[in-house]
């Protein structure tokens, strides 16, 4: 089949592909030398050579590596973007893809992004992203059908001898992770009875309470004490941030979601916490409307979905900042980042401020302490690479730059991500050597 054809099939059409040639496992790695991505069987070539050609998501990933999951039939693939800090690490995504080029773009885009947040975090691991795609004929609901893809997807990341390390990510749950753990080490965010470090969204709240300090101190305004806030959800990131504001002395927020039983939960649990100058205001929207950023207040955090910063909600921005925990925030990267650096908001970077979930998670299996200072040294002001630090420097980079601060951080992102580990130093390279010289793939 052409370049053209197998890039326009669906994921679904593409593992018939598969089949029908007893392609079972099968990767598209970076030849170090060349710097060209190359197939490991002929007939893939065309989407090596695709990748070869991609200037927007391809950035010398370093192996992509993939498998039809052996009871299910549904393509899962390990995306290994840059392991000079140590093993590629984050989260599995289980979604829906059109085409073989929207899933190995998605791939491709996410790994990249797990470099930057991973190394931005000062976390002394490499970038990678798992994807699966769902297979429209089946009900992904179903029970045997997840048992099954999760497990036959740690069994891939066993084959890949850890050069990726997996996490949990949008349509994955915890009790997948629990599937992945049972046929692979190579994984964190097990459930914590399995020894997992469980539910990291008051974690990543109090990174974007970090970030939000960071912004204020950088644009001169003091602390939060006082200040009026606006939260999109309160959802598990959301509610506790809100809990965490009032004990930072707001004096008001308010907060949108489209469940009403989300709103009186978090009344619910305030109750008797905020003192008489606090106020918290829940409204209930459709899905849809996205009036809370225009509120007039201080800050504007984004704590429910993406692509939520475009050309129309920016324009209605009245905060000077925006900070919060939702990924991809910018509808456009480039395009929203530098309009909102252009109205003069300051944007603190979202894959800055959410970084708690991987941080929470990605050091597992060094064990627990309380008040861990590894986990709690991102929270704080005078490490290096705390979300405060880093955002301050961030901030304050963008601006003797004149450069929007998304752009900002990735630039210093790269450089970071290209340091190696102090340990292991690029160990990742050498295990994807070893996989290509074993020719893995034959041994599914
Ligand atoms: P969640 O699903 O628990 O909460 C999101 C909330 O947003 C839900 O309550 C939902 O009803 C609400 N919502 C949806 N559309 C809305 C709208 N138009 N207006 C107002 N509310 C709306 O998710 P979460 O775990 O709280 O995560 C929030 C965001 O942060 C997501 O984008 C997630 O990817 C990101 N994030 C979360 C973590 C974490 O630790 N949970 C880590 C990193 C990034």
């Amino acid at each position: 089949m052409s370049q053209e054809n197998l890039l326009a099939i669906t994921p679904t059409q593409f593992v018939s592909w598969l089949k029908e040639r007893q392609i079972r496992r099968f990767h598209l790695a970076l030849n170090q030398d060349t710097g060209q991505v190359f197939a490991s069987h002929e007939v893939l070539q065309p989407l090596a050579d695709f990748i070869n050609n991609d200037t927007r998501d391809f950035d010398t990933h370093e192996g992509l590596f993939f498998q039809i999951s052996e009871k299910q039939e549904t393509l899962q693939g390990a995306f290994v973007h840059r392991t000079c800090r140590g093993q590629a690490a984050g989260g599995v995504r289980y979604w829906s893809y059109a085409t073989m080029e929207d899933y190995l773009r998605d791939g491709m885009r996410l790994a990249k992004g797990m470099t930057r947040k991973n190394a931005l975090a000062g976390l002394w691991w490499g970038g990678g992203k798992g994807v699966m795609a769902h297979n429209p004929d089946q009900d992904k609901t179903d029970a045997t059908l997840r048992e099954d893809i999760y497990r036959d997807y740690g069994r891939l990341l066993s084959a890949l001898r850890g050069c990726y390390v997996t996490a949990e990510d949008v349509g994955t749950h915890v009790v997948d992770m629990a599937n992945v753990f049972s046929t692979t080490r190579f994984t964190t965010c097990i459930p914590a009875e399995l020894g997992g470090s469980g539910n990291p969204s008051s974690p990543t709240a109090r990174g974007v309470v970090s970030g939000m300090e960071a912004a204020l101190e950088f644009a001169g305004l003091g602390t939060l004490e006082g200040k009026t806030v606006a939260v999109q959800g309160m959802g598990n990131v959301g509610a506790p941030l809100i809990g965490f504001l009032f004990e930072k002395g707001v004096s008001k927020v308010v907060a949108a979601d489209i469940n009403p039983s989300l709103a009186e939960n978090l009344r619910a649990s305030l109750e008797g916490c905020l003192s008489s100058d606090q106020e918290l205001e829940t409204r209930i929207v459709d899905v849809g409307d996205h009036s809370i950023l225009a509120e007039e207040c201080d800050i504007v955090a984004p704590c429910a979905t993406g692509a939520i910063l475009n050309p129309t909600t920016i324009a209605k921005i009245k905060a000077r900042i925006v900070c919060g925990a939702s990924n991809n925030q910018l509808e456009d990267a480039a395009r929203d980042d530098a309009a909102l650096f252009e109205a003069g908001i300051i944007y603190v970077p979202d894959f800055l401020t959410n970084r708690m979930g991987i941080v929470n998670c990605a050091n597992e299996a060094y064990g627990y302490v309380n008040n861990d200072e590894f986990i709690e040294r991102h929270l704080q002001r005078d490490w290096e690479h705390s979300v405060f630090k880093t955002t301050l420097q961030v901030l304050e980079g963008a601006k003797s730059a004149v450069l929007p601060p998304a752009q900002m951080a990735m630039k210093l992102a790269d450089e970071l991500s290209l340091q190696p580990h102090p340990v292991f130093g690029h160990r990742g390279v050498r295990i994807i050597d070893s996989l290509l010289n074993d020719r893995w793939f034959n041994h599914a």
